[in-house]
């Protein structure tokens, strides 16, 4: 039996879907090359934006033309697993990923240790699922509950053993690491210490907890870049998503990590177009965005999603100017990232390769190369920057 998976959305759910492959092949499946060859297509949803939804419930309906088995996981609301119910074999969560014995007809029952995942060059290792942080436009916390922290052990193991099997970026995945039980600078500690040549980073993090510990750690660890999304550059506006911190604490954290970690690579998150978010605050998110100089951010036009509190508030800026807010902000990250890119003119450093003609800095920029081994490490010297990557041709 051959599958086929289709993944929407963030790390997260990219990461689950590594996994899910993983234990498909252990069980005895076999990947397929495209959806017309599969015999069992696995959609893993994400619910973030109704775009998103939409777009999956589309493809299934094509896929279901072709009469294959189909079965849905991921980040799914009550009210979407209603509509998908009639379109789809088979609804999992991913955390009950056993019962898709039901579908893939084995007696075997397998308990999986979060499932497995085979060794690449970067690999995800989730600490923790769900969020307790309910902000006003997010649906994770219905779709994938409450956080909960895997023993710091089991995360240890893991990671031990991929990096024996080769492993040589450790990404370790939460919805917000910092809220991560079992006290998170310690885990990154540990995880460093292991045995083997790998990099480590983490991702994702909350401000209102980004403590100085952590700072510390992430100094010791010689992590050398960091994503802390800021949502909006206004006070105002971070009041009514639900973020508990304001912009000067913000700055604050920044400048600190600044201190410590000179050189350090900066992205955020942002929402461009939130219910009630006027020009005037808008121009708060240009402000800060000048002033931090991120060298990457993910901009997001907002869209409102049924089941969460801004649902309920007027979507008050149009399209068109979400739009240009969107086009502003890019603008003014060409420019930092550009600034910040040009540093590295000239300079030998160490980069991983992850294509034959593409590797990645510690700082999780992209690079050309001339062509390499995959999964080396090697120093190279830099020849030219962009705002979107580097070249040493
Ligand atoms: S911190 Fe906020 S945006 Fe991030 S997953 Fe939790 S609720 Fe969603």
């Amino acid at each position: 039996m051959r599958y086929f998976i289709i993944t929407y959305g963030c790390q997260m759910n990219k990461s689950d879907s590594e996994r899910l492959s993983s234990f498909l092949k252990d069980n005895g499946l076999s990947v397929a090359s495209s959806i017309k060859e599969a015999d069992l297509i696995l959609v893993n949803i994400c619910s973030v934006r109704q775009k998103a939804v939409d777009r999956a419930e589309a493809k299934i309906k094509e896929i279901k033309k072709l009469k294959k088995t189909i079965c849905l996981t991921g980040c799914l609301l009550d009210k979407d697993r209603k509509r998908f119910e009639k379109i789809v074999d088979f609804i999992f969560k991913i955390k009950d990923v056993s019962d898709l014995h039901k579908v893939i007809k084995k007696k075997k029952k397998i308990i999986p240790d979060y499932f497995k995942i085979k060794p690449d060059q970067s690999n995800f290792i989730p600490i923790m699922t769900g969020c307790n942080n309910f902000c006003t436009y997010c649906v994770v916390p219905y779709t994938r509950g409450r956080e909960i922290s895997r023993k710091p052990e089991e995360i240890i193991k893991e990671a031990e053993y991929l990096i024996k099997k080769g492993a040589k970026i450790i990404w370790l995945l939460g919805q917000n690491v910092n809220s991560y039980e079992h006290n998170f600078p310690e885990l990154l500690k540990k995880v460093y210490q292991l045995p083997g040549k790998f990099w480590l980073q983490f991702i994702s993090s909350h401000p209102k907890d980004f403590s100085e510990e952590l700072i510390k750690a992430m100094k010791r660890c010689r992590i050398n870049y960091l994503n802390l999304p800021v949502q909006s550059g206004d006070d105002e506006i971070l009041k009514k998503m639900n973020r508990p911190y304001n912009i000067k604490s913000y700055k604050e954290k920044i400048k600190k990590i600044k201190k410590e970690i000179p050189g350090i690579a900066l992205s955020t998150d942002i929402i461009v177009g939130f219910p009630g978010e006027k020009r005037k605050h808008f121009e708060n998110t240009k402000k800060l965005f000048k002033e931090i100089g991120y060298d990457m951010a993910y901009i997001n036009k907002y869209s409102p999603r049924e089941g969460t509190e801004a649902n309920l508030l007027k979507d008050t800026v149009s399209p068109k100017e979400k739009k240009k807010r969107e086009r502003e902000l890019t603008a003014i990250l060409a420019e930092t990232a550009l600034k910040n890119n040009k540093k590295y003119l000239g300079k030998t450093i160490e980069v991983l390769v992850i294509e034959k003609n593409i590797a990645v800095t510690k700082s999780n920029k992209k690079i050309k190369i001339n062509p390499s081994e995959i999964g080396h490490f090697k120093k190279i010297k830099v020849t030219k920057a962009c705002s979107w990557g580097l070249s040493s041709l």
